[in-house]
C-alpha cells in the first residue's frame, strides 16, 4: 500500500497547522493519520484485483470444431504459445474464424480449438471457459478438464514480456473464477500423448533446455517464474 497511501498522508499533514494541532492531541493526530494510510491501502488492493479486458470473437457453434454441447467444469488452465512469430490475437481469432485449423486424425473433432489467444495488446476469446477445447492431448484428461491459453510470440522482448504478463493475469483471473490452484496452471508439456510421450515441447518460451532430459526441453526457472507471476495477481 505504500505507494498509494503516502500522497493522502502528505496533504493530511499539511493541512493540520500548528494551530489546530494545539487543539488536538498529538496521538488523536497520529490515529486519523493512520486511518488514512489504512483506508489508502484498501484502495490499492481492489486495484490490484481487477480483472483483465477480454475482447469475446466466439466462433460460431458447430463451426471449425466449436462443440458447445461438450461443457466441462474447468480444474486446469492449460499454457499454450502459438510459435508463429509476430502473429497477434487478433489474427489468430480471423485464422480460427474463417479458415480454422485441422488437427489430423487423432483429433477427436478434427479441428484444433482453445479459449483464449493473448499478445500485448489484448485477449480475444474463441470458446466459452465451460466447453471443451481440442488442444492438449487428442480428447484425453488436458482436454476435458482445462481452459487452453495461446500465448503470442514476439521476436521483440519487450512484447513478449508484455504478452506473457497478459496471459499470467488471465491465468490468475480464471483461476481465481474457477477455485482452480495454482499448481494445476500447467504448461501444455504436462499432459503426454501418443506423439510425444514425455508431452508436447509447449511453451517453449517458458519452458528451459535440459541436455538430460529425454527430448532435451524441462519445466525450470521460467516456468516458476512464469507461476510467480501468476501468484501476484490472485
Ligand atoms: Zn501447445
Amino acid at each position: 500500500m505504500g505507494a498509494r497511501a503516502f500522497p493522502l498522508f502528505i496533504i493530511c499533514g499539511n493541512l493540520w497547522s500548528k494551530r489546530m494541532l494545539n487543539f488536538m492531541s498529538k496521538r488523536s493526530f497520529a490515529k486519523i493519520a493512520a486511518l488514512a494510510v489504512f483506508l489508502a491501502g484498501l484502495a490499492s488492493a481492489s486495484f490490484a484485483a481487477e480483472p483483465p479486458a477480454i475482447r469475446k470473437t466466439l466462433l460460431p457453434p458447430g463451426v471449425h470444431g466449436r462443440l458447445t454441447k461438450r461443457t466441462m467444469m474447468p480444474t486446469y488452465i492449460t499454457i499454450h504459445a502459438t510459435e508463429n512469430p509476430d502473429s497477434t490475437a487478433a489474427r489468430h481469432a480471423l485464422y480460427l474464424s474463417n479458415k480454422g485449423k485441422r488437427s489430423g486424425k487423432r483429433g477427436r473433432s478434427g479441428w484444433v480449438t482453445w479459449h483464449f489467444t493473448v499478445d500485448d495488446r489484448e485477449i480475444v476469446q474463441h470458446l466459452l471457459a465451460t466447453e471443451q477445447g481440442d488442444h492438449a492431448d487428442f480428447g484425453r484428461k488436458g482436454d476435458r478438464t482445462s481452459i487452453a491459453i495461446e500465448i503470442c510470440e514476439f521476436r521483440s522482448a519487450p512484447q513478449q514480456a508484455a504478452a506473457i504478463d497478459r496471459g499470467a493475469r488471465l491465468a490468475a483471473a480464471l483461476a481465481d473464477r474457477f477455485n482452480i490452484p495454482t499448481k494445476n496452471i500447467v504448461p501444455h508439456r504436462h499432459w503426454p500423448r501418443p506423439d510425444f510421450p514425455f508431452g508436447k515441447p509447449c511453451p517453449k518460451i517458458l519452458l528451459n533446455r535440459d541436455s538430460n532430459s529425454p527430448d532435451g526441453w524441462r519445466r525450470g526457472v521460467k516456468w516458476k517464474q512464469f507461476l510467480a507471476l501468476v501468484d501476484s495477481y490472485r
